[in-house]
């Protein structure tokens, strides 16, 4: 179609395994494998597991990679070097960096969260204010009303970039300037922005941010997470899983802990370097690029979308649930519809992956670095025929995945 020959990242498509026939509008949740990573597995599991053993710690500087591997996201996030490590889980990530601004803010106990956050992140804060006790606590209030709460009480706003269900996406700058006018730290969960939506972290005084290796990055399932820990604050937070790897000379074997002076210090076990090595070798996919290409690419695809289903779908019962101005939108467009699962799994038969949250939200990630305007098209176009058809009513929902 015109728009994808004029479109100057359509090339980056060719870097994927994209199966034949599929419409994978689902990179939000898992991104794609791409034929660097295919090969870049083989060759650490040939080469380096399989041929160099203990010695690829140092031979192949696997010690290094989560330091290494950080240093690639950096500047997707706006950060200078040394402030972002490759490390645990996005939740495990969470939790050590809500523990360590807790460290940092003196009398204040509350970590503030946004109601409608990811539930992991949730339950990080009620995990770890159930842990500390002593009146930390953790408080939750609807995306509007968290300026009001920034009260004298608050440690840490804990909050998403983007809101994982209906694609919103909050203001990061003028939050983070509000919470810091109140005195309170901030942790963003860039899980779903991260290389795919602009940010300054470091010149919008960000604290801590955390996010998902396997999402928009491509890392592969189950990717190890990033967190990113401002350079001032590097010396005093400490974070409570204090592991061998966090420690300044590990190799020591030291009887106590002393923390690495850096954002090291947020590692703690032995990273898994097999997925480690494929995000790795996935991020190589943003050298040249600019966030804000990809960024142009994103909204240009989702307003295609919205405008297409309004027109075509919008009869038949579709609704648009994600924010039609672009600058409120992440990388995804999200529809409501009575019967989104069943909807969902009829296009999941056609070959149009993307996902459903009960009970009515359908949701389309659109990853700008391998879809193209004909496939938001076809996409649609198979909506309109299962709206269209009966093939909803009887489809069986039966998909359990996340
Ligand atoms: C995907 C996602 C997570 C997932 O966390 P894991 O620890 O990797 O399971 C956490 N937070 C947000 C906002 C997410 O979108």
């Amino acid at each position: 179609m015109a728009r994808d020959a004029g479109d100057p990242l359509a090339e980056l498509r060719q870097e994927f395994h994209l199966p034949k026939g599929l419409i994978y509008l689902d990179g939000n949740s898992l991104g794609p494998l791409s034929h660097g990573v295919r090969e870049t597995l083989s060759r650490v599991i040939a080469e380096e597991w399989g041929e160099e053993l203990i010695r690829a710690w140092d031979s192949r500087d696997w010690i290094d990679l989560p330091r290494r591997a950080g240093e690639k996201i950096a500047p997707l996030l706006g950060a200078a070097p040394g402030q972002v490590l490759v490390a645990d889980s996005t939740s495990v990530n969470l939790f050590k960096v809500l523990a360590a601004a807790l460290g940092l803010a003196g009398d204040r106990r509350v970590i503030l969260s946004e109601e409608r956050s990811f539930p992991s992140d949730l339950y990080i804060a009620q995990g770890l204010s159930r842990l500390l006790g002593r009146g930390y606590r953790e408080e939750r209030v609807p995306a509007p009303r968290l300026v009001d709460a920034l009260s004298s009480e608050v440690a840490v706003l804990s909050i998403s970039h983007v809101d994982y269900r209906n694609g919103a996406l909050h203001d990061m700058r003028a939050l983070t300037a509000a919470a810091r006018k109140a005195g309170v730290l901030v942790a963003w969960d860039l899980s779903h922005s991260a290389g795919v939506v602009p940010m300054e972290l470091d010149s919008w005084g960000v604290d801590f941010a955390v996010g998902c290796g396997y999402k928009f990055l491509n890392g592969g399932p189950g990717a190890p997470a990033f967190v990113y820990v401002a350079e001032r604050h590097q010396r005093r937070a400490r974070q409570p899983l204090a592991g061998w790897l966090g420690h300044a000379d590990p190799f020591a074997f030291s009887s106590d802990y002393r923390p690495a002076p850096g954002v090291e210090r947020f590692a703690c076990g032995t990273p898994a370097i097999l997925s480690l090595a494929a995000l790795d070798r996935a991020l190589d996919l943003y050298r040249g690029l600019s966030v804000e290409a990809l960024r142009n690419k994103s909204l240009a695809l989702s307003t295609f979308f919205l405008e297409l289903a309004a027109e075509r779908c919008g009869p038949l019962g579709l609704r648009a649930a994600c924010p039609l101005g672009e600058s409120r939108r992440g990388s995804q467009v999200v529809f409501r519809h009575q019967a989104a699962r069943a909807v969902s799994e009829a296009l999941r038969r056609r070959g149009v992956i993307g996902d459903c949250r009960p009970p009515d939200i359908l949701r389309f990630g659109l990853a700008p670095m391998y879809l193209g305007f004909a496939d938001v098209w076809d996409a649609v176009d198979s909506l309109v025929e299962i709206l269209t058809s009966s093939d909803w009513r009887s489809a069986q929902p039966d998909s359990r995945v996340p």
